[in-house]
């Protein structure tokens, strides 16, 4: 499948940011600032305890509801955890497992994140699985053997019929919520070749072409564009400025354009 033909996701994970005030405004914006477009694929992940209210202001757009984690049993005796039917409950379409930040401060293992993922991907909801290397795997030539690492435990036992459910976020640990280090465009596409490379070696080609790849990692309005017309690169993952409804809405935009162009270059090409 040619990138233009793979849907460009734009996902905002407002990590632990924001009060219920907040959370209703943001989400208000974005909606407000979205319009119709459906040709992107709008996700705003906002923290657990206010998961239902922005999900009321998102029902009948095209924003959808994602959470930042969940718990990979139905149910039990686990005292502060969710689990994955409470999302769906709630209006979640999405969940984010994997992100460096649960990996490196909150000490989750690959073979935890793949309990998750298989959990959640069987109980309905649609998974965006977060790899990437620090700066250290990165200055020891480490990166191609952690993303392998990190994608052949994270999807051991994925069932082939849940993949159309399941995306990848590339996210460089040196590279989140940093000023300093930026991936640029060009280090983005070789991580994601790498990771489609290995993904296809997994589950086969045709899957691999179909599969949707988010970089994240510092994008803002001023690099999105420059991201996303490289190829492979079908979307981004956002943090920091996903806080703010014009920088969100101005890299849905730049999402937007960059499809359309794509789109028509791919006519041209037929
Ligand atoms: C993230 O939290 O996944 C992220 C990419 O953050 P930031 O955009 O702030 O780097």
């Amino acid at each position: 499948m040619s990138p233009a033909l793979r849907q460009k996701f734009v996902v905002g994970n407002w990590k632990m940011y924001t009060n219920a005030a907040e959370a209703r405004q943001l989400a208000k914006a974005v909606v407000d600032g979205m319009g119709a477009e459906e040709r992107v694929s709008v996700t705003l992940c906002p923290p657990f305890p206010y998961l239902a209210l922005v999900g009321e202001i998102l029902k009948g757009s095209g924003v959808a509801l994602g959470a930042q984690n969940v718990y990979p049993e139905k149910e039990g005796a686990f005292t502060g955890e969710v689990s994955p039917t409470m999302l769906l409950d709630l209006g979640c379409k999405y969940v984010i497992l994997g992100h460096s930040e649960r990996r490196h401060k909150l000490g989750e293992s690959d073979a935890f994140i793949n309990q998750k993922v298989r959990v959640a991907l069987a109980d309905g909801l649609d998974v965006i699985l977060c790899v990437g290397e620090t700066l250290e795997q990165r200055k020891n030539n480490q990166t191609e053997a952690l993303l392998d690492q990190q994608l052949t435990l994270g999807l051991a036992g994925v069932s082939a019929d849940t993949l159309t459910r399941l995306s990848l976020a590339y996210e460089p640990v040196w590279a989140i919520g940093n000023l300093e280090h930026h991936a640029t465009p060009q280090q983005a596409q070789d991580a994601h070749a790498v990771i489609r490379r290995r993904f296809g070696q997994i589950f086969g080609e045709k899957s691999a072409q179909e599969l949707a790849i988010e970089y994240g990692g510092s994008v803002k309005p001023d690099n999105a564009a420059a991201l996303f017309c490289r190829d492979g690169v079908d979307g981004a993952l956002i943090g920091g400025a996903s806080l703010h409804a014009d920088q969100f809405l101005a890299i849905v935009r730049a999402a937007i354009s960059t499809s359309l162009t794509q789109e028509n270059s791919a006519k041209t090409a037929a």
